[in-house]
């Protein structure tokens, strides 16, 4: 990795170079001029006193002093652009000033501003260089766009990206109108529209940058490029002329309102901006860019989209300190996990790939080896998706210790039990592992909902037993639930806590009870939708109903995808402790007899085939009644969604989790929770809680006793009280 001293050293200007005199660095500036003997302007984002570049109106505003600077400088024969942190090049725009209590007119000033200096970027009559080592998001790749070269850094720091429209906005400094020119439109729709970030491997294959180089290397490089000119690009003629967009424009808008339904004005907004960008001027395109994203920056999706960013960065920084007086946690270096299932298979490869050596146990050679294979996949996966090289993935099957029989576990710092969910064999496990671990191991259980007190009150020292929640997929799901027991030590959940962070996930704290957090929220959900399937209302009225709500995947599709049997069994634990609002629904126990078990079988309430759609199973009509066939898609979102807000009051009202804001991160970060609602407690507020209480009285009185709304909700609905007070 390169440090600010080589930068300077590769940089500084030579007492016999002809050009103007640099004023002495300014530790309070964001950018740093650096003039060497052959005319190259260095400018280096170093912004103070912080680890990350951002794009505020103070460094626009350097960006345009330099800027000028170069104007005026006849000497000047290239330019180069790199940043002196050792893990950002430009992380995009200060987040902070585009949320709603920033007032319209600042909003449009800074971006309106900021697109203006990185066009004059691009209009350099000079050859300019971005020399990406780090993080270029949004605006940092934006502005490597309007370079005419970009080379880029293959360490695994180096993410490029465009992630506006998740953020429920669009790349308007230029990112919509030059991806397309520089990579083909149909690419760069594909790009921007999901709100792509990509490995400097995977941005080479896609063409976003030019050349791999290392870090070391990058200012020499850039240098060399400079000496070449201009370069002469392909226009992508064949994809970018009016007929193929036309046709482009024609099927994917269809597709894309099907997909989004209505719920994403910013990826609406993108496509039509590139659409109709491309086959005009780029002034005309960055205007189309400009006035989509001043009107995006309005919306409630985009403030809330912005928020959770703000949770997710906060959940990286979350920090015990304070809570309770204990030295700083020591990092895991060594692990073990206990069972080599889905999950344990899937933690396992999750920690190998962040470095981390682990044993991974099972009861017999030919589980373990089934564990090795799903985990072999998932690496050969990331090779064939360039988020890995062939060396990552063999390096980090190597960091696993498969072992069929018990080895000793003395100098492991954390086990994670993934075992089956049964508390007798979950209890047992524990015994042996509080002898065989030492005595600062800390023992956690990733139990889909079992008590996690009940474990550690097997072993001899429970202080160090927690619950660690993975979900699945584990590569793909961010959350991690950590669970507290009234005995866990401060140190241990601060060990924990750290842990989460370094391995890349995002933790939430919550206090051991049935379900924890997210699976207690949405069972609820879950029972609902069996109860109304029992009583008449179908699948597809059913998955369509919260499809429309924002949900990613249906109820009945979410149960086959959990397992009819799993789900059943966590539906069974969570009723047994709220008997008086949840009972678990006929239907899953017919379907677990009829080894109707889901996506895992094939079969389901879903027909699964090869390949194409599922299709409704026939076989799994259990509906005794026809009460809920004629419900309209509001009652039935009504029904499912008032459940989960009224459980998660009732969690708050237990202290289950901290904070309303917590609630919602954790639902939309573990469940996909429509985030452009900003999760079930904010969605409550934009309702009304009276409202909500008020339905539900009205439910239970009709002799849906599940509905009966908690003493935090009746008692907000009383004083017109609001989760989030501020707006
Ligand atoms: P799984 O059935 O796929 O795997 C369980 C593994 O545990 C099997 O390989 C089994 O051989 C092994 N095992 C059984 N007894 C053992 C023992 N004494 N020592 C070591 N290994 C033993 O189950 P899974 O889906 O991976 O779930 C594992 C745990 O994770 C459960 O507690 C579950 O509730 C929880 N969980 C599951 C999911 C999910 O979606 N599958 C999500 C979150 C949490």
């Amino acid at each position: 990795m390169r440090s600010m001293t080589e930068i300077e050293e590769m940089v500084r200007p030579t007492p016999r170079s002809g050009l103007r005199k640099v004023p002495a660095a300014d530790k309070s500036r964001n950018l740093r001029r650096t003039m060497r003997e052959d005319g190259i302007c260095v400018l280096t984002f170093d912004r103070p006193g912080s680890t990350a570049n951002i794009f505020d109106l103070a460094t626009l505003e350097e960006l345009r002093r330099e800027l000028d600077f170069i104007a005026s400088a006849p000497e000047v024969t290239g330019v180069i652009l790199v940043s002196a942190k050792p893990t950002i090049f430009i992380a995009g725009v200060d987040l902070r000033r585009l949320t709603n209590s920033t007032p319209p007119e600042e909003i449009r000033a800074l971006l309106e501003f900021g697109q203006a200096q990185i066009h004059r970027v691009a209009q350099l009559p000079v050859p300019t260089v971005a020399a990406i080592h780090g993080a270029a998001m949004g605006g940092g790749y934006e502005i490597s766009l309007a370079c005419d070269y970009r080379l880029a850094a293959p360490d695994r720091v180096t993410r490029i990206g465009l992630p506006e429209t998740n953020i429920g906005v669009l790349p308007a400094w230029g990112g919509a109108t030059r991806l397309p020119r520089l990579i083909g439109l149909p690419k760069a729709l594909n790009f921007i529209l999901a709100g792509k970030t990509v490995t400097a491997r995977q941005a080479l294959k896609l063409g976003m940058v030019d050349e791999l180089v290392p870090a070391e290397r990058l200012v020499r490089a850039a240098v060399q490029k400079i000496s070449h000119g201009k370069p002469r690009r392909s226009s992508h003629w064949m994809v970018n002329n009016p007929l193929v967009v036309t046709i482009l424009a024609l099927v994917q808008r269809r597709r894309l309102l099907q997909k989004t339904r209505s719920h994403y004005p910013a990826v609406m907004k993108a496509f039509e901006v590139m659409i109709h960008g491309i086959t005009k001027s780029i002034a005309t395109s960055l205007a189309l860019e400009r006035d989509g994203i001043l009107e995006l920056a309005q919306t409630d999706a985009c403030h809330n989209l912005i928020r959770i960013f703000f949770q997710q960065e906060r959940a990286k920084k979350l920090s015990l300190e304070g809570q309770a007086p204990f030295p700083e946690p020591k990092p895991v270096a060594r692990t073990a996990v206990i069972g080599a299932g889905v999950m344990g298979a899937g933690i396992a490869q999750w920690l190998s790939a962040r470095g981390l050596p682990v044993v991974l146990r099972d009861v017999n050679t030919e589980q373990v080896a089934r564990g090795m294979t799903g985990i072999a996949r998932l690496y050969q996966d990331g090779v064939r998706r360039h988020s890995l090289t062939p060396r990552d993935a063999r390096e980090g099957l190597d960091r696993i210790y498969p072992a069929p029989m018990e080895v000793p576990l003395r100098h492991v710092d954390l086990v994670i039990e993934a075992a089956v969910e049964n508390l007798d064999l979950k209890k047992k496990i524990f015994q042996r592992l509080g002898e065989l671990a030492g005595d600062d191991t800390v023992l956690a259980t990733n139990t889909s909902a079992l008590p996690v007190s009940g474990l550690a009150a097997v072993t001899l020292r429970p202080e160090r037993v927690l619950g660690l929640h993975f979900f699945n997929p584990v590569h793909r799901m961010q959350l991690v639930e950590i669970i507290a027991t009234p005995h866990t030590a401060p140190a241990a959940l601060a060990r924990a806590v750290l842990f989460v962070q370094r391995i890349g996930k995002l933790p939430v704290v919550v206090k051991d009870s049935p379900g924890f957090l997210v699976n207690r929220i949405l069972m609820p959900y879950l029972i609902e939708a069996g109860n109304l399937f029992e009583h008449g209302a179908s699948l597809e009225q059913l998955d369509e109903a919260m499809l429309d709500f924002g949900m990613p995947m249906g109820p009945m599709r979410l149960l086959d995808e959990v397992g009819v049997d799993v789900a059943r069994h966590v539906a069974q634990t969570l009723a047994a402790n709220f008997s008086d609002r949840m009972l678990v629904p006929a239907v899953l126990a017919k379907m677990v007899e009829a080894g109707l078990l889901g996506r895992k079988c094939g079969r389901g309430f879903y027909l699964y085939g090869k390949s194409g759609e599922p299709r409704a199973n026939p076989s799994a009509a259990f509906v005794p009644s026809q009460t809920a066939a004629a419900m309209t898609r509001m009652e039935l979102q009504e029904r499912m969604v008032f459940l989960m807000i009224n459980e998660a009051a009732h969690c708050l009202e237990e202290q289950i989790i901290a904070t309303p804001e917590d609630v919602d991160f954790a639902m939309i970060m573990g469940t996909g929770f429509a985030p452009f609602r900003g999760g079930p407690l904010r969605y409550a507020d934009s309702l009304g809680v009276e409202k909500i209480a008020g339905a539900m009285e009205i439910l239970a009185d009709g002799g849906a006793t599940q509905f009966k709304p908690c003493g935090l909700l009746r008692r907000m609905a009383a004083t017109g009280t609001k989760f989030y007070p501020q707006p």
